[in-house]
This record gives C-alpha cells, structure tokens and sequence, in this order.
C-alpha cells in the first residue's frame, strides 16, 4: 500500500492563506540538482505531532528538497524599514510559506523555507540561501533556544547542489534550503505595507487574525487593539534584554525582520560578542553602527515606533504612547533578572543585587575579559566555599590586568562575596544549578563556527558540526543536579523562569 509522507499529515491549518490573496502569492519552489539531508530537528518533529522514527530521509527530501505534494507555497508580502530607510520592494524574495500546522501544545507553527528558489520579490537576486548562511542558522536558533531567548528554530537544512555567488563568501558557495518553525511569519513590515498602499480595511483585517491567532486572551477586551501594542512592545522589550543578556547581536533588526509575535528570527550575519564591547557590530554593511550589540533595545524601540503608523488605522497616538512608554521598564526588568541569573542569583533585585550588577558589566567593559569565558569561569569555578572565605573566590587566569583593572576586579570580588553573604548556606546549591543553567561551557564565537564549517569545507565533514550542535543544545553542564528537568522541550524558550 503507498504510504504517504508524514509531512503531508501533518495537522494543516491554513490561516493565512484563509485571508485571501491580499497578503500573498502562489509560488513555485526551484528544481534543484541534488538533495542532502544535513541536519533534521527531531526534537521539533515531536513538538509538530511526528514520531521522528517513522519519518525516513527519503520524507525529508520529497517533502523539503523536491517540494512534493499539492500544498500551495505562499510568497508573503512585505515592506519595511531598512537601516532606517522604508523599502516598498520587499517581500519573500527567497523563501515562502510552506505551511501552518498545528503543534500538540495546542500552538499554530509556521513552517517557512529560506533558499527555495525565486519569487516575484527576488528582484534581481537568486532566491537561494548558501549552505553556511543555513549552517549558521542552525546554530544561532538551536543556541539561543538553549540560552532561554523566545526564537524560531531550524526544522531541516538540505544541500542543492547547486555553485552560488556571495560577495561574503569565497565562490562557488554551496546552496542549500532551511526550513524554520516559528510563531509567525508576520512582520512590522506586512503592516507597514498595508498602510503604504493606503488599506486600512486590509490592516484590520490582518490585526484580527493576529489577535485570535497569537494574542487569544485579549479577544473581548474593549481596549483589546491597545492591549495587543502593550503587549507586543513588552514581548519585543524581552526579546532585546534576552538578546543584550546572552551577549547576541542579531545584525540587522530591520522591521522586515520584526515578528508580530515578539520572537526572535532570520539569522543573517549574526554574532556573540567576544568582549563586552557596547558598539561591537556584526553585520559588515552596518556602516554606522546603527545595528550594533549595545543599540539593540534602541532599534527595537524605533521599530515598535514605527509601527504606530499603520496602527493608527485602530489607535489614537495618546493610546499608544502609553503602550510604548513600558518598553523601558520592562527592557530592564528583563536584562537585570537575566543578568543577575548568569551570575547565579535570583530576584528580589536589591541594591546589593543591583550594585553587583553594576560593578559586573563595568568589569566586563573596562578589562575587556571574554565576556561569556567570565561568566563560563564563574561556572566552572564556583563553589560553596565562597561564602565562608573570600580567598577561594573566583580568579580570572589568562588574563593580563593593569593595576586599575585589578582593584576593580578586587572590588567586584568584595561584591560578589557580599552578596553570597545574604543568603543562607544552604541556598548555595541553587546558585550552583543557576549558573550551569545560564552560562553554557560553549558559545558561539566566530572561530567556534569556523573549526566546524571548515571540515564541511575541506573534507565534507559534518561530524565536528553535529558535535556542536549537540553541545551547544544541552540542557546543562556535566555533573549538573536533573537541570533538563527544568527546560522546556516546546517551541519557547528552554529557560523556564524561576
Ligand atoms: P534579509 O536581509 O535576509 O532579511 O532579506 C531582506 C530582503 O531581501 C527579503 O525580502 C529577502 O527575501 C530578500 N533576499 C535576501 N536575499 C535574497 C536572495 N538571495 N534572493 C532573493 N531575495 C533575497
Ligand atoms: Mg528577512
């Protein structure tokens, strides 16, 4: 009997394509030479309702590389602002909707391609997606899911083998298409276009659909338009003080790479900070810094600003100042709980707390030590001891301090030990699976990727590559007290709040 593809099982819900073709097109995917399944996310087929067993490479290919089947692939529609400019000639330019199912925790998932060939936004680029750009989504999504940041992550990556032409790249780069799960494919920018073209019925049509989709609980409310900005700007605020905590810099945080439901996707030229350094930049087209690690919460905001335009169709500008005037509040409320995490405490945010928070990241900038080889020696380091004497309290070998850099490292010492100091002995444990909870042995710096995209390169050695996404999607480090219990293995972030 003929099997069909479990993909193709899948519990369909075609919500977007629903609202008629106002916000989308038809599209064909590209035919490609050759298919090579390199990466599968089992985890997240299970989170789709599959049990990875039954579904074979073959499946993969048919329903991922050579697009098989009768769904109809919708190219989106969207504008945006780009570096600060506003772009009407935007668009999925090469990837589209494959489909929306829904997951067994009861939430809708787009599954949406990158690398699957032209559509009518391509312009006059090639709608493919180069094997290390899909390479480094993997590992940018998998790592930051692990480090608790609200993202999409990557349900496949294929290699096409077809010769592309990148000027960031040595040429001939390999192509490849990724598939990604993630809350919604709907942009800042889809609004912005709707407003562009002068539709207010169409951004009120849109703005329902997201509010039954992804914002339920507010449907009813008579406010529910100005609870649905609130929302959005305190959900966008999280995700910059997620980011700034995990030391990540998402590049290019145009509204076009804004989700409606405040979650973090499409990884570019994305990077972790190697020292904390406020205006490290990571995409090498951010002549200006504007993108840099530091104007994160900043571009964030201007965004939700901009956003205030179409939204007029709906509210008033008092209305949504009150919804953007959070957008401080709740940026630090999130980077202090997160912060003071990584150095193994929770809230209340004292001024002890506070202080420690202060001298930390003052530390971090004036001695330029690695920022997450700090907080890993922390980790590493760590023990119960701390708290009777100050002797044994952490030291930060390798690093070559001057004189000022040392007091202040002494100072931040008398800080941490002070801290430790308030509470009881027997919350020392806590912090122990606190800070293996928060600070990974592994991050990804640039060399990290460079050591396992160069076997790729050179021999077609995936075995380093598999071997980093394991570790940098572990639960916790080795010897850590039952942690994965702790994560959540769905779509939202790992870190469970304490
Ligand atoms: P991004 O910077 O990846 O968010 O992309 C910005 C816009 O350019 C989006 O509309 C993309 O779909 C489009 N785009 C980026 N790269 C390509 C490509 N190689 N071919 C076609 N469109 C592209
Ligand atoms: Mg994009």
């Amino acid at each position: 009997m003929h099997r069909p593809n479990p993909f193709h099982t899948l519990t369909f819900e075609p919500a977007l394509e629903a609202l008629g073709d106002d916000y989308h097109d038809v599209v064909a995917a590209a035919e490609f030479p050759r298919h090579t399944l390199r990466f599968r996310n089992d985890a997240l087929l299970s989170t789709l309702g599959l049990p990875p067993t039954q579904v074979t490479e073959e499946d993969w290919i048919a329903a991922f590389g050579r697009f098989e089947g009768e769904r109809a692939f919708l190219a989106l529609r969207y504008h945006g602002y780009q570096f600060g400019a506003y772009n009407p000639y935007l668009g999925d330019g090469r990837g589209f909707l494959w489909g929306q199912v829904r997951g067994i925790d009861g939430g809708l998932y787009d599954l949406g391609t990158k690398g699957s060939g032209t559509t009518p936004y391509s312009r006059s680029a090639d709608g493919r997606l180069t094997l290390k750009g899909g390479v480094r989504e993997v590992l940018a999504a998998e790592a930051l899911h692990r480090l608790g940041v609200r993202t999409s992550r990557c349900l496949c990556l294929i290699e096409t083998g077809e010769a592309l032409y990148r000027s960031d790249e040595p040429a001939p780069a390999r192509s490849s298409v990724m598939v990604r799960v993630s809350r919604s494919h709907i942009r800042f920018g889809t609004f912005e276009r709707l407003h562009y073209l002068g539709r207010k019925d169409l951004i009120l049509k849109l703005l329902d659909h997201v509010l039954t989709v992804y914002y339920p609980h507010l449907l009813g409310e008579p406010n529910a338009y100005q609870l649905f900005y609130t929302e959005l700007v305190e959900r966008t605020a999280q995700l910059a003080a997620q980011w700034m905590a995990a030391g990540f810099c998402h590049a290019v945080l145009n509204t076009d790479n804004m989700s409606i439901t405040g979650e973090s996707f499409d990884y570019g030229p994305w990077a972790f900070i190697p020292t904390y350094d406020p205006g490290f930049t990571a995409a090498s087209f951010d002549y200006f810094g504007r993108y840099c690690y530091a104007n994160q919460p900043h571009a964030c905001r201007w965004n939700l600003e901009m956003l205030q335009r179409p939204l007029e169709a709906v509210l008033a500008p008092e209305e949504m100042a009150v919804g953007l005037a959070v957008f401080e509040d709740c940026y630090h409320r999130t980077y202090q709980e997160r912060m003071l995490a990584r150095l193994g405490f929770a809230p209340p945010m004292t001024l002890p707390a506070l202080e420690l928070l202060r001298q930390t990241i003052q530390m971090l900038y004036d001695t330029q030590v690695g920022y997450h080889r700090f907080f890993s020696d922390l980790t590493g380091q760590f023990t119960p001891r701390w708290r009777e004497d100050k002797q044994w309290m952490l030291m930060l070998h390798d690093f070559d301090l001057t004189l000022a850099q040392q007091n202040l490292f002494a100072s931040w010492r008398d800080c941490y030990f002070g801290l430790l100091n308030t509470l009881p002995s027997d919350q020392m444990p806590e912090i122990t699976q606190r800070l293996r909870q928060h600070n990974p042995d592994t991050v990804l710096l640039r060399p990290v990727i460079e050591a396992v995209w160069n076997p790729i390169v050179y021999a077609d050695n995936w075995e380093p590559f598999y071997a980093l996404l394991q570790e940098v999607s572990a639960p916790a480090r080795a010897g850590s007290p039952s942690i994965g219990q702790t994560l959540g293995e769905g779509l939202d972030g790992g870190i469970v709040p304490e």
